[in-house]
């Protein structure tokens, strides 16, 4: 996973680093002055990547499991899997026990009790670096609590694991319960937040706040940057869902990349 080398350096090592090439410059004239300006902007571009407080879109996620902190230029998500909808995959006899005669089932949600997950991301997404491929297992946590998967299934194209995936676009297998089509259960042809994903860009459903529409002027990774229903009249840079019906599944990926955040 590419990171920004500069959100590992602790703060105070550079302002100690700094006070160590003043030093040198008032001491010699040898200090070459290029060398102290590369330090001083790069100490001001940090200055700019340390959140004081978690993004608003946050407080949209489900309480029940999912719990989130800022950790210095980074926010924890920590969740237990467990989605606060409908499935077939709660099984039979759990309250949110939903039944889908047509899914082709895996395994249910508590037999595998195995869904909880943490991811860390950067609070200010590093949109100026190169893109990156997303890869097999969880991309993103979603507003419910659960994972959001790419379009991939065990290296495969998702098509041949389409059967086993419930009315909201998600199943197990193996692993944690996660989404790989639009999450019907919390977003459908709106602009609902979908969830946070692994670079730290909000995803958001078809629609867009800013517009009330389907936007025409997304990047090939469903991204643009506008306001938000969470941006407080900022723009930002946000990913969609692609609003293109994905194969045969009659629905829509939740995201397959590639990330702009990293
Ligand atoms: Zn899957
Ligand atoms: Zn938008």
């Amino acid at each position: 996973m590419k990171k920004n080398r500069f959100n590992s350096i602790p703060k105070s090592s550079l302002v100690l680093a700094l006070s160590f090439i003043t030093l040198l410059a008032c001491s010699s004239d040898s200090v070459d002055d290029d060398v102290f300006e590369d330090i001083v902007s790069t100490d001001e571009e940090d200055d700019e990547e340390i959140a004081t407080e978690l993004h608003a879109a946050y407080s949209a996620f489900n309480t029940d499991a999912v719990t989130v902190y800022l950790d210095g230029s980074e926010v924890v998500i920590e969740t237990t899997g467990l989605p606060n909808h409908e499935t077939v995959y709660w099984g039979e006899g759990n309250s949110l026990y939903k039944e889908e005669p047509d899914v082709a089932l895996t395994p249910s949600i508590m037999s595998s009790n195995n869904n909880a997950t943490t991811i860390r991301v950067d609070a200010t997404p590093n949109l100026t670096g190169s893109t990156v491929q997303t890869e097999l297992g969880t991309i993103g946590i979603a507003v419910s609590g659960s994972s959001l998967f790419n379009d991939q299934e065990g290296g495969g194209a998702l098509d041949q694991a389409a059967a086993s995936l419930d009315w909201t676009g998600a199943h197990i297998g193996p692993g944690v319960y996660h989404y790989h089509l639009e999450p019907k259960a919390f977003t459908n042809d709106d602009d609902n937040l979908v969830g946070i994903l692994l670079d730290g860009v909000f995803l958001y459903g078809r629609k867009c706040s800013a517009t009330g529409d389907y936007p025409t002027d997304l990047d090939a990774s469903g991204g643009h940057t506008s306001t938000t229903q969470y941006s407080d009249g900022e723009e930002e840079y946000h990913y969609h869902i692609i609003n293109e019906v994905y194969s045969t599944t009659g629905s829509y990926l939740a995201f397959a990349g590639p990330f702009q955040g990293y």
